[in-house]
């Protein structure tokens, strides 16, 4: 398959790029082998491929913007996470882009994303380097030689990081540039570099097509299941646990970031993982650790000296170092990775104060509250010299990939809730024993053993204390867990600063929540936290 066919070139032409020296659906091993003749990535000792995505390790929100036309000016929710991109323009930079690519050896992937066919939508993915093309690869659905044989690509990615914009005639904020047509259905990168741009790019069109076109519910979320067929759902931002939780030994990976929920299944939208590497290690992660091998694509770490051997502790070029691989690398992975209705789901918080429950029960009403608030705590760059943690209210935890208005999922998931039995809870998988610089993070371990049990239905037999503030309901024992841990503030030396920290926080939920408070029902605003009096 790597060699154009006659259609392929037409299509590149209709898409303006020409005479180009075009591979098409090269295997992993063929992309990595292209990469290292180019010299733009090494081999590890486990035969991985590692590579630096250059200028950007990470997202740049800001420079992602969504072309306004009919389709788009009346369903998006423009502002500071979707800005407008004007047609016109759009159509000039593409041609732009083209004529760099045009001449150019690119690689063009098909492929799709998700894994329950009756939602399935088909992505060409043209990209100028070969380990992008390997990141597409990885991380979405592949298709079978049939499937590839009769492909009718939908939706085009095309992905040139080593074009650079001109802000002031091209329309965008700077040199680097993520551009969603939900018409033309073309998504056009340049710019950077990294690859998640590429994958989240998807994420965001999906959270456009499912809930406004087909009534799913799209979700920031991991999803597993377990030996009696039971799915488990965990939400949560950035850094919160998606992708570590949900591998796990006992359960069926189902996948680790996003899901749609439909009538009667939950799946996964991509075909692959895309797993954080600081300090990754082989006791704590064994899944993770061990998907790191020939064909996965490691993302801006470094060796020890003299050896191909990653060093996971170094995060001189970034905290976020990435290995993207494909689902079925981790064992125990679920094909087609599609479930049925969740029993559980877990919302992932990484609390830098210190004032949330390790795990707590949630009612209807708190869910709808926490799912809209979608708090996490980030934790600044040791690099700048900051030590106090930054609060972040993401909405429905994805808050930075929602084109439509929160309001549009939180109504689907309030629906699911109500129409099926389903267990919420809140997980603290960050501060214990004070805030951030006095506690430290909760142990991976004990987060796990919580998780366990709260999936087996163990956790349901311990009683149950009210914290109050957050009046959240979180159990008094857990086997495998110290008793003392299960109450944040027993865990503080200092009770009067655990309660003033308690207050501030639920003043910013308060606070954060205003701006939904017309859209929320009785219940959902009565789960609100209470700042006490002495606040
Ligand atoms: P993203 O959306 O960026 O992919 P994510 O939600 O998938 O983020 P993970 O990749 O799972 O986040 O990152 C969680 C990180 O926190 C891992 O590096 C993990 O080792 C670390 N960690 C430390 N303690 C815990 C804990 N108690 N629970 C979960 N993760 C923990
Ligand atoms: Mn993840």
């Amino acid at each position: 398959m790597s060699e154009p066919t006659d259609k392929g070139i037409q299509w590149l032409k209709s898409n303006g790029i020409n005479s180009s020296t075009s591979y098409w659906n090269l295997t992993a091993h063929e992309l990595t082998h292209e990469t290292l003749r180019l010299k733009q990535g090494v081999l590890t000792d486990t035969k991985a491929l590692a590579i630096d995505t250059g200028e950007f390790t990470g997202r740049s929100p800001k420079d992602k913007f969504i072309v306004l036309d009919d389709k788009s000016k009346d369903v998006i929710w423009w502002g500071d996470v979707n800005f407008k991109f004007d047609s016109a323009k759009f159509e000039a930079l593409s041609k732009k882009v083209a004529n760099y690519l045009s001449g150019k050896t690119i690689y063009v992937r098909d492929s799709y994303a998700c894994a329950d066919k009756n939602y399935r939508i088909s992505i060409r993915v043209v990209t100028e380097h070969p380990w992008s093309n390997l990141f597409a690869n990885n991380l979405f659905i592949r298709p079978g030689k049939d499937e590839l044989a009769a492909f009718m690509p939908e939706w085009t990615i095309i992905n040139a990081p080593g074009f650079h914009a001109e802000p002031a005639a091209d329309g965008t904020r700077q040199h680097n540039f993520t551009i969603v047509d939900l018409t033309r259905k073309i998504i056009l990168i340049g710019g950077s570099g990294y690859t998640g741009e590429i994958k989240k790019s998807i994420f965001t069109l999906l959270n456009y097509i499912l809930p406004h076109e087909k009534g799913v519910l799209s979700m920031h979320c991991s999803a597993n299941v377990g030996k009696s067929g039971d799915t488990a759902i965990f939400f949560g931002l950035s850094g919160t646990g998606k992708t570590t939780l949900s591998a796990d030994p006992n359960r069926g990976l189902i996948g680790d970031d996003e899901h749609g929920w439909a009538d009667k299944t939950i799946f996964n939208f991509e075909g692959g993982c895309y797993a954080k590497c600081v300090n990754l290690s082989a006791e704590k992660e064994p899944e993770i650790f061990k998907a790191v091998r020939e064909d996965a694509l490691l993302e801006n770490v470094r060796f020890f000296p003299g050896t191909k051997k990653v060093n996971y502790d170094d995060i001189s070029v970034t905290e976020n170092t990435r290995v993207g691989y494909p689902i079925h690398f981790i064992e125990n992975a679920v094909v087609p990775s599609v479930g049925g209705i969740p029993k559980n789901i877990f919302f992932l918080t990484c609390d830098a104060f210190g004032v949330l429950p390790p795990i707590s029960k949630l009612s209807t009403g708190q869910a709808m509250y926490h799912f809209i608030s979608g708090y996490t705590a980030k934790v600044a760059g040791t690099e700048m010299g900051i030590t106090e943690p930054t609060l972040t209210f993401s909405a429905c935890f994805g808050k930075a990939f929602l084109p439509l208005h929160p309001t549009k999922y939180a109504e689907l998931l309030g629906k699911k809730l109500n129409e099926n039995n389903v267990n919420v809870w809140l997980v603290n998988t960050g501060w214990t024993g004070g805030s951030y610089g006095t506690g430290s993070r909760i142990k991976l371990s004990y987060t796990r053993a919580l998780i366990t049990a709260a999936l087996s239905g163990e956790l349901e037999k311990a009683k149950f204390d009210t914290l109050p503030v957050f009046n959240l309901s979180m159990p008094s024992a857990c086997p495998e867990v110290p008793l003392e841990i299960l109450n944040p503030r027993s865990t503080w030396k200092d009770k009067n600063a655990y309660d003033a920290k308690a207050n501030e926080l639920a003043n910013s939920f308060v606070k954060n929540f205003q701006q939904y408070s017309s859209a929320a029902n009785d219940e959902i605003l009565a789960s609100a936290p209470k700042v006490t009096e002495s606040a």
